[in-house]
């Protein structure tokens, strides 16, 4: 007889579901939107070598984790693909077994950029899904939004990589900034269609202190929903589980499959089971929280696995985040939010 673990439930009653990563605080780009150059330049001190978490430690953060109620993890950063290794900590976590004997999902953010030479060595190391970021097709208007860094070739040729190493369905993240990238919305779906990629829209959000938001900038969803209907009328498709952030659409025409992320429109707090691992070992509750809880301090000074357990459990029970959902009340506090290269977007 199998024996169900009660869920790890917040002070609103979401269990504990999913897990974010970061690996490096430190990216190849400069994306406007989230680590201009202006902020993230030359005299920018990025975390020393021996304050980033080692392979060791994330994987006995996140066993924990797992134990608790984790079933997907999902590697981020900044860029993911700089951090020395990443295949080896692929390989790691994606031993990590849930409820019942089963398999974590492990899944991996990443700009695409360095993917040309990692994507074989990712799905052999057991990584089983891959997102990939690409806010334009036109050269000036990717550098626009990268900070002047690389180029959309280079992502193109990432994405190559990723589905000849097998990733399917690969889903692509496009973030649409008011008068920047917003006329690259059909140029990228008429790029993808049929290809059996998924292109998702995310409004801009006002992650971090650095990005200089304003909601004049944001595009919203139903506004990028009106433009794509009236060039290729959509349908909506059910959602494939609760607590998924992306609402899914389809072509009606056999095109394949898109999705829209309306983070700031139509927050999904509600139903929010993120839990994030700051590169140096902090536990964010919310993408939006200004504190994280230190487990690198215990786990270093020797505490055991039943502690840091503990830990995390108290951490997630405390948890009363909605800021999405609060964001008007919110807006104008003086609580310094944190940046998301550093938490795991
Ligand atoms: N460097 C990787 C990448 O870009 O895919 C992983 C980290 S990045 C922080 C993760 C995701 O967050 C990317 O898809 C990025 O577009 C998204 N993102 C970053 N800042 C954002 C913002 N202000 N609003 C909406 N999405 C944002
Ligand atoms: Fe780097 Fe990703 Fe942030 Fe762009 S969104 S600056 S690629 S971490
Ligand atoms: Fe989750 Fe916080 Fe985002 Fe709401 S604002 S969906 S609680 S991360």
């Amino acid at each position: 007889m199998t024996h169900e673990r009660p869920e790890t439930l917040d002070s609103l009653r979401r269990p504990l579901r999913d897990l974010r990563i970061s690996v490096t605080d430190r990216c190849n780009l400069r994306c406007a939107y989230c680590m201009p150059r202006e902020v993230f330049g030359q005299e920018f001190v990025f975390l020393r070598h021996a304050d980033l978490l080692s392979f060791e430690e994330i994987v006995r953060i996140a066993r924990q984790c797992v134990t608790l109620g984790v079933r997907k993890i999902r590697i981020s950063g900044g860029e993911p693909l700089l951090r020395r290794g990443i295949e080896r900590l692929v390989e790691m976590l994606a031993r990590l077994h849930g409820e019942g004997g089963k398999p974590i999902e492990l899944a991996m953010t990443s700009n695409g950029t360095l993917l040309a030479k990692k994507a074989r060595a990712l799905k052999d190391a057991g990584l089983a899904r891959l997102n990939i970021s690409l806010d334009a097709l036109d050269e000036a208007v990717f550098r626009r939004m990268s900070g002047g860094r690389s180029s959309p070739a280079a992502v193109l040729e990432g994405i190559a990589a990723a589905q000849a190493a097998g990733f399917a369905p690969l889903k692509l993240n496009t973030v649409i900034k008011r008068g920047v990238n917003e006329s690259e919305i059909l140029p990228l779906l008429d790029h993808f269609r049929h290809s059996g990629i998924i292109v998702r829209f995310i409004e801009y959000m006002d992650v971090g202190e650095s990005n200089g938001w304003r909601l004049d900038d944001v595009v919203t969803v139903r506004e990028m929903l009106t433009r794509i209907d009236a060039e290729y009328p959509l349908q909506p498709i059910d959602a494939r589980s609760p607590g998924e952030v992306a609402q899914r659409w389809e072509y009606v025409d056999g095109g394949g499959e898109i999705g829209v992320i309306a983070s700031v429109t139509q927050p999904f707090c509600g139903d929010c089971g993120r839990l994030r691992l700051s590169t140096d070992g902090k536990l964010y509750p919310c993408l939006f929280a200004a504190e994280g809880v230190d487990l690198r301090a215990p786990l270093r000074g020797g505490e055991n696995d039943l502690q840091l357990q503990r830990r995390i459990a108290a951490a997630w029970a405390a948890r009363a985040d909605r800021y999405s959902q609060r964001r008007h009340a919110a807006s104008g506090s003086s609580v310094r939010k944190i940046e998301m290269s550093y938490i795991g977007g």
